[in-house]
């Protein structure tokens, strides 16, 4: 049987050169490999940079605000008319369900809404008279062509928290999506098209590290926004800007909700079943562990064991609750850290390898997972595991729960549930993470905020959209001008001052 090959986007059109590599896509609701992707290499990257560089120069670098503006209307409707058939892709190549593809779309777009408004993003200020007939004043302008790298994860949203501003502000894109679902950046590509965007403004390479490696070399990529695991963020951190360029690298996380004994029980076990369990734990804000101050844990489990019988696993294009994880390898790796935290003696309370999920035999799955009596220095809680895997940790003080926060390598998002509106507010001035909820458990920032952890979650001090993303993709100048006039002060070689 022949499978579809998805290939590169170039200068407005899908290549038509024949790759010397290839990956496998699989439906990991039916373990079957449905299409085989490109694979570019460092020659054919340097194609699609080639065609960014030309259309930033040619016209996008130099075109007014209200045609950026006017393709970025046209775009935002696109997306949203044809919201269903991209939640029906990355449903197909992720897992996820329907109903959170959508939410995933929906996300995206908002940061596209957000980029409708640039023009009041991209202004600078001005100050008159300064001194005696001179004014000051300070632009942004764009950085030339940019890249992007995005995880398996959010194939829609990730990249569409940097592209619509990237856009927006004049510069030209080069986006490396991950090999895993990279049918969705194919679909924006042609909804740019569609939008009247100028060929070459927005290009998609598929690929692996070769492509990656690529990019953070070329001497015409200006910046690099990258997402992903900890390791290879901290790579592409380091590589790219040893090379020159601006570089925001988003890593790993192990999300902490902290439960004080007086939480809302209901509230707070909805929330750490949606948060643990929604898109199978493979999101970079979902909840993995739960500190329990005691003595919240023994109900707070139970009710979270109870709503955990009712999950139905299987094909999300079926209203199941949770589909299966992205690969079969990754559903291995994860049902490892499993039998490790049985082996390290954690409580296995619910054992998400004995699911009976509605879905093909073939398919990647493990159901939802719950540990009590976790420690510190278990691997289920040092490591990212990335799946459906809940591990409770019992605290006797907010103290030791502030604690094990705090000292834990990640910083990406964390959740509060009380209510004691003092206790909250204590806790998001002692946090040390980037995004904190309060009796909200996915504190994922509107797109007018910024989206950003800290320590190992980031690297590079510009978080994601929001008014530090305008600031990642523009440059800024400051002009002191002076128009001739007779009152000039003729030579003074004395350092410029004031008066
Ligand atoms: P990944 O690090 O394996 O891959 C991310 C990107 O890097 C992909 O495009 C991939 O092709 C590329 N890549 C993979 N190996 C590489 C290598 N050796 N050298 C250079 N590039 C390489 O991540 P993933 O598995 O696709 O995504 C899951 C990870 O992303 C999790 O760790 C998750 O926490 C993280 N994530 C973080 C955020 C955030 O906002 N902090 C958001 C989403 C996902």
């Amino acid at each position: 049987m022949s499978t579809e090959t998805i290939t590169h986007w170039i200068d407005g059109r899908r290549w038509d050169g024949t790759a010397e590599r290839q990956g496998d896509v699989f439906d990991p609701a039916t373990g079957q490999i449905t299409k085989a992707v490109d694979f570019a290499t460092p020659e054919e990257v340097a194609g699609a940079v080639r065609s960014a560089k030309d259309a930033f120069e040619r016209e996008w670098g130099r075109s007014t605000l209200t045609r950026r503006m006017q393709v970025m209307f046209r775009f935002r409707e696109l997306v949203d008319t044809h919201k269903e058939d991209l939640a029906a892709l990355i449903t197909e190549e992720h897992g996820k369900v329907l109903s959170d593809a959508l939410g995933e779309v929906s996300r995206g777009l908002e940061v596209v809404d957000f980029a409708c408004g640039s023009a009041q993003l991209l202004k600078g200020s001005y100050s008159e008279q300064v001194a005696s007939g001179v004014d000051v004043y300070s632009l942004r302008q764009p950085l030339g062509v940019v890249g992007i790298i995005s995880p398996f994860n959010f194939p829609a949203m990730v990249p569409m928290w940097f592209f619509p501003i990237a856009i927006a502000a004049g510069n030209t894109v080069v986006l490396k999506p991950s090999e895993k679902d990279p049918s969705a950046s194919m679909y924006i590509a042609d909804l740019w098209r569609q939008a009247g965007l100028p060929d070459g403004v927005f290009n998609v390479v598929h690929g692996d590290k070769v492509a990656v490696d690529a990019l953070l070399t070329h001497p015409d990529v200006a910046s690099v926004s990258f997402v992903g695991s900890t390791p290879i963020a901290r790579y592409v951190y380091e590589t790219g800007t040893a090379h020159g360029k601006r570089v925001q690298a988003l890593g790993g996380a192990k999300n902490h909700m902290l439960v004080l004994p007086d939480a809302d029980l209901d509230l707070t076990a909805d929330s750490a079943v949606n948060a643990g369990f929604g898109s199978a734990g493979e999101r970079c804000m979902a909840i993995s562990v739960i500190v329990a101050v005691e003595p919240v844990a023994d109900d707070l489990i139970a009710a979270i064991a109870s709503r955990m019988a009712g999950l139905r696993t299987g094909d999300g294009r079926k209203g199941c609750d949770m589909g299966p994880l992205v690969t079969a390898a990754h559903r291995d790796k994860v049902a490892g850290y499993v039998a490790a935290g049985v082996a390290e003696g954690a409580d296995l309370v619910v054992d998400g390898r004995e699911v009976a999920a509605d879905g093909a035999a073939e398919g990647f799955w493990l159901g939802p997972t719950l540990f009590d009596r976790v420690t510190p220095d278990m691997s289920i809680y040092t490591d990212e595991i990335f799946g459906p895997v809940l591990s409770v940790v019992r605290v006797p003080t907010y103290e030791a729960g502030l604690a094990l926060v705090n000292d834990h390598p990640y910083g990406n998002g964390t959740a509060i549930f009380t209510c004691d509106g003092g206790a909250a507010r204590r806790f998001q001035n002692e946090v040390q993470v980037g995004m904190i909820g309060i009796n909200v458990p996915i504190p994922v920032p509107m797109a007018y905020y910024s989206f950003g952890g800290w320590k190992a979650s980031l690297f590079g001090d510009t978080h994601a959209h929001g008014v530090e993303g305008f600031h990642f993709f523009t440059r800024g100048k400051v002009v002191t001008s002076r128009w001739p006039d007779p009152t000039h002060g003729g030579i003074n070689l004395g350092f410029p001052t004031t008066t």
